[in-house]
């Protein structure tokens, strides 16, 4: 069977997966990330993750045909420039990561928003399944975006598309650090894990409590986590009202580690978001939680793999026998 490896690079881990183009997983595994030592430390990562797949695919007599690579920033081109990162993953912008891992594997390499990838995933076999238009913020470290509309990613002219997270939100505000934007108040300075443990210290929570524990003592009660989800809740859903009135979606899937905190979350985004979206969309667009938990981004980069780098089964003719079947819908 043909499969496409798929990478996903954090800044902690570089998670990897053999994944088939029905977007079934056949194993994977974790490597950790080398962060700070720019090209010699990713290609070092790469090589392990790529070796490890490669093991496991021959023990399980598959063919890899295409390799797929979601990081949390943004590539340009067909080599993959990295052209805007997070400041957790310092020191790759300006590398060519999908030639890279051309030149590491062997087979045809793509590159492509971590969040962008994932809402492949979840549109192929996920909360998305069979809807024309989704709409995929990832709540984690930072607040990642990604769009699908009909079948198709949205990249953009420069590889930035629905980078939603870097819309504004507050102008004149918190300064943003990722390198290649020179922006102040970004949405996802306002909503994700980093703005949850901020807003919970402001409100007197404890100042070294971790996003887990925050969305733990809220499940308990406790005022400060309780009202800080309720703002960053509140901060997306009016984000997500913003992106929703330029693409009218079908679907808003939430992604990313905070999708954890469920309800607790998802409420306020919701109750925002009724509040300020156009009225079709209140019942037209439901709000609700990804499917595919933390693999999403690894099954899309190697379905965006297999789609972009494998040619299609050629398609019969108009000249031949086939032509006057019922077509398939
Ligand atoms: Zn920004």
């Amino acid at each position: 069977m043909e499969v496409a490896i798929g990478l996903d690079l954090g800044g902690t881990d570089l998670k990897w997966a053999l994944v088939d183009a029905r977007g079934r997983r056949h194993g994977g595994g974790t490597t950790p990330t080398v962060a700070d030592r720019g090209r010699r430390g990713l290609a070092q990562c790469f090589r392990a993750a790529v070796a490890a797949a490669e093991n496991m695919g021959a023990r399980k007599r598959l063919r890899i045909v295409a390799i797929g690579l979601g990081l949390p920033g943004a590539v340009k081109g067909p080599r993959g420039i990295v052209t805007v990162v997070p400041p957790q993953i310092q020191g790759i912008r300006g590398l060519p990561v999908a030639a890279m891992l051309e030149q590491i594997s062997g087979v045809p390499a793509v590159a492509e928003n971590d969040a962008t990838v994932a809402a492949l995933a979840e549109a192929r076999c996920g909360a998305g399944r069979g809807k024309a238009g989704v709409l995929l913020v990832t709540v984690g470290t930072g607040l990642g975006g990604g769009l699908v509309i009909n079948g198709r990613t949205v990249r953009g002219a420069h590889g930035t598309g629905a980078e939603i997270g870097h819309g504004v939100f507050m102008p004149g505000g918190i300064p943003c650090r990722h390198d290649g934007i020179a922006g102040q108040g970004c949405l996802e300075l306002y909503t994700s894990a980093t703005a949850l443990v901020r807003i919970h210290t402001e409100l007197g929570g404890a100042a070294d409590a971790s996003p887990r524990e925050i969305v733990a003592s809220a499940r308990r009660g406790a005022h400060a986590a309780c009202a800080a989800l309720v703002q960053i809740g509140t901060n997306l859903g009016l984000g997500l009202a913003s992106a929703a009135a330029l693409v009218d979606p079908e679907v808003i899937i939430i992604g990313g580690g905070l999708a954890a905190a469920g309800e607790l979350l998802l409420q306020p985004v919701r109750r925002a978001f009724r509040n300020q979206t156009i009225r079709p969309l209140i019942r037209g667009a439901p709000i609700v939680k990804a499917r595919l938990g933390n693999t999403a981004g690894a099954v899309g980069a190697a379905l965006l793999a297999l789609e972009e780098t494998v040619r299609p089964p050629q398609r019969p003719s108009m000249n031949s026998k086939s032509r006057r079947k019922v077509p398939r819908v």
